[in-house]
Formats: C-alpha cells, sequence, structure tokens
C-alpha cells in the first residue's frame, strides 16, 4: 500500500527518477551544465549551453519506453517482493500488458539486477564452492556429470548467519574461471574457505585461502542442503547468461 501510495501516478513516478539521477539538480550528460530549460508538454530538458535535450528516463532503464511508468513502478515492485521471481504471465495480468511486453519488462529489469549485483564485492569472511545445476539425471552424478552447468558460488559468513551471496554460472570449474570469479565479487585479502578442489588453489593468488577437504559421510548431507530457491537465484543472476 506505501508503494501504490509513493507511486500512485506518472508525475510521482518521474519526480522520484529525477531525485535518484539528479539529487543536486540537472546535469547535462553531454556538456555537464547545470542549466535546462524544461518542456513541459514532453518531459524533456534543453540545455541552456549546448542545447541537447534530454530526459529523466533517457539512457536508463526506461529509455525509450512507451509504457507507462507507473507500470514499470509495481512491475519492480512484484520482482522485488516475491521470492522466487515473478513469471511473464503473471505479471501480463497484474500490470494489463501483452505477454511479450511483461516478458521485455523481466528481461531489462534482470538484467539491471545483474548489474547491481556486480558493484557489490564480499568481504570478511567467505565460503566458497562449486554446485551443479540441471536436475537429476541418469548417469555419472557429481563434477563430470553430463548435461549440467557448473555453479561458482560464494557466501559471506558472518557467525551463524549468511551475509552477502554470489554466483556465476561458469563454463567449467578451472583456474580461469574461478580466478575471474575471485576478481569480479571479492575483495583482495580476505579470508576465503574451500573445498580441496585443485581449481581452487588459484584463490591463493589474492587471497588468505583455506583449503579443507570435506569429509566423505560430510558429502551427502552437505549436497541436500543447498535449497532449490538459491539454484534458481544462481541462473537468474548470472551474469554470463543473462537474458
Ligand atoms: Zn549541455
Amino acid at each position: 500500500m506505501d508503494w501504490q501510495r509513493q507511486f500512485y501516478s506518472e508525475n510521482a513516478c518521474l519526480d522520484y527518477l529525477k531525485m535518484q539521477r539528479w539529487p543536486d539538480g540537472f546535469i547535462c550528460p553531454k556538456c555537464g551544465h547545470r542549466q535546462a530549460y524544461q518542456i513541459h508538454t514532453r518531459e524533456l530538458y534543453e540545455c541552456c549551453q549546448c542545447h541537447k535535450q534530454t530526459s529523466v528516463t533517457s539512457d536508463t532503464l526506461f529509455h525509450g519506453t512507451h509504457i507507462p511508468l507507473s507500470k514499470w513502478f509495481t512491475a519492480i515492485y512484484f520482482i522485488g517482493s516475491d521470492k522466487g521471481g515473478i513469471s511473464a504471465l503473471r505479471l501480463k495480468k497484474l500490470i494489463e500488458v501483452n505477454w511479450r511486453t511483461a516478458r521485455l519488462i523481466l528481461k531489462k529489469l534482470r538484467i539491471a539486477m545483474g548489474h547491481r549485483d556486480r558493484l557489490y564485492w564480499l568481504s570478511g569472511n567467505i565460503e566458497l564452492d562449486d554446485c551443479l545445476v540441471g536436475g537429476k539425471q541418469k548417469g555419472k552424478r557429481g563434477r563430470g556429470a553430463a548435461g549440467k552447468t557448473p555453479i561458482i558460488v560464494a557466501v559471506e559468513t558472518q557467525g551463524e548467519r549468511a551475509g552477502y551471496i554470489a554466483m556465476q554460472a561458469v563454463n567449467r570449474i578451472s583456474h580461469q574461471s574461478v580466478e575471474q570469479f575471485v576478481q569480479a565479487h571479492i575483495l583482495p585479502n580476505q579470508y576465503v574457505r574451500s573445498d580441496g578442489l585443485r581449481a581452487l588453489t588459484i584463490i591463493d593468488k589474492t587471497q588468505h585461502h583455506e583449503a579443507r577437504v570435506t569429509p566423505k559421510e560430510n558429502r551427502r548431507r552437505i549436497e541436500k542442503q543447498i535449497p532449490m530457491r538459491l539454484l534458481n537465484i544462481a541462473i537468474f543472476h548470472s551474469p554470463m547468461n543473462s537474458c
């Protein structure tokens, strides 16, 4: 209800975006000048110096959109408030657009969420591991099983609690993919614990790394503990698999 009260109209949404984009007043994206004429009829700002016309939404997620911002904002609310995410079919009904539009909105929002996540680096005590997604299949189990996508996962540990989580789908678990993951998601010189997999030894290069071999009797128990919801997020947030 608070959300609806705050973003009840196009102008309310535009005002909010304006506050986010230009908290200290207008800045021309071309020349950096701080004064503009406002063309109210088209929601445009014309720079007083270089005369470039720009809008609050240009070069943002909403660039050139014909969908009302209030519908975008409602979509953001639903995607952010539901643990399991939201389908295009359900969004279509909620904001009264066609299925293609709903799918496009979700796609853009997911990419934006991926970009935001990439701005965050994990720090402190971190547990790092790899896992596979792809459902139950016959044949080889664990690493080397066919038709599965390997995922690298890192979690900040704060005592018994988990902090931020970084996940990424990779082609295979190798020195190269682990190194890229660590560079992209973990600040240098943090305390990282992992199992003794050889590909993970590359973590030593930039982190205080402790590799521990998981006792055999504990392996099955750990496999069972990975909640499906986390695995869904892995695909969802993976920069390499961004839709
Ligand atoms: Zn300008």
